[in-house]
């Protein structure tokens, strides 16, 4: 799977995509990242890539050519190309999941107040947001979604049981998990995490899962009560 990145800041998004499981599934040639200065296609003598929105107001705009330039360059036919912005769809598990089938994927990063309109009208074909927040520019989102979209690409997590365990995987929230020692500083991992019996270690998990859910993310329940055939309840 390839993925291109649009940016005023690549510096910003390499060190982050060249480390730990992103930059190993890139050795073994599961992914393909490609990150590119929007300024490589400035048209003028400065390398700006920016200008004062009509209308006058707060800020700065990514222009249009620089941007319609370097869409047109990477992008294959039939590739997604995605505006990271505040007011895009938000990133999901479910997302994620589709997102992780298409073969190009191309992430264009706004900065100041955004991208030019046109843009986002003629070339962009999903518009994504990573949470109701603003951030400076769209560099780090670009990179929390290729992070969020890789692990469904096959064999990107050594253990893809992870998958199922996260959570969100079944619109639970993941259960506590502890490792060696069983006794640190007088606090002890559950008894049952120690039993080696999986079905009763599995069951605790679940009901870990569902308490914590319970807890922390009541909506997640019930989007799922009415999501799902009645009688049905608790992570399976
Ligand atoms: N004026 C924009 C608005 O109100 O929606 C905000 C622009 S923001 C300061 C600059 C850039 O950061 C955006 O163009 C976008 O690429 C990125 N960005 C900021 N917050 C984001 C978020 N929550 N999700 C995705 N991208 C975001």
């Amino acid at each position: 799977m390839r993925f291109d990145l649009i940016t005023l800041f690549p510096r910003m998004a390499e060190g982050y995509l060249q480390e730990s499981m992103l930059g190993q599934a890139t050795k073994k040639g599961l992914l393909d990242i490609g990150v590119h200065d929007l300024r490589d296609w400035s048209q003028n003598k400065h390398k700006t890539a920016d200008d004062r929105p009509f209308g006058g107001g707060a800020g700065m705009l990514l222009s249009p050519e620089p941007l319609f330039l370097s869409i047109e360059e990477v992008a294959t036919p039939g590739a997604e190309v995605i505006y990271l912005c505040p007011d895009g769809e938000t990133l999901s598990t479910p997302m994620a999941r589709e997102l992780a089938a298409k073969e190009h994927i191309v992430l264009v990063s706004g900065h100041y107040e955004g991208i030019d309109q046109r843009v986002r009208d003629t070339l962009i074909t999903r518009e994504v947001s990573i949470g109701d927040y603003v951030l400076t520019n769209g560099t780090l989102p670009a990179c929390v979604l290729i992070d969020c979209v890789a692990r469904y690409i096959p064999d990107v997590l050594g253990e893809e049981k992870s998958l199922t365990q996260d959570s969100f995987s079944d619109t639970f929230l993941g259960f506590p998990q502890f490792t060696r020692p069983a006794d640190f500083r007088g606090m002890q991992v559950p008894e049952v995490l120690l039993s080696g019996d999986h079905a009763k270690i599995d069951a605790w998990r679940r009901e870990q899962s569902l308490l914590k859910t319970k807890q922390r993310r009541p909506d997640l329940l019930e989007k799922r009560s009415t999501s799902r055939p009645s009688g049905k309840e608790g992570p399976q």
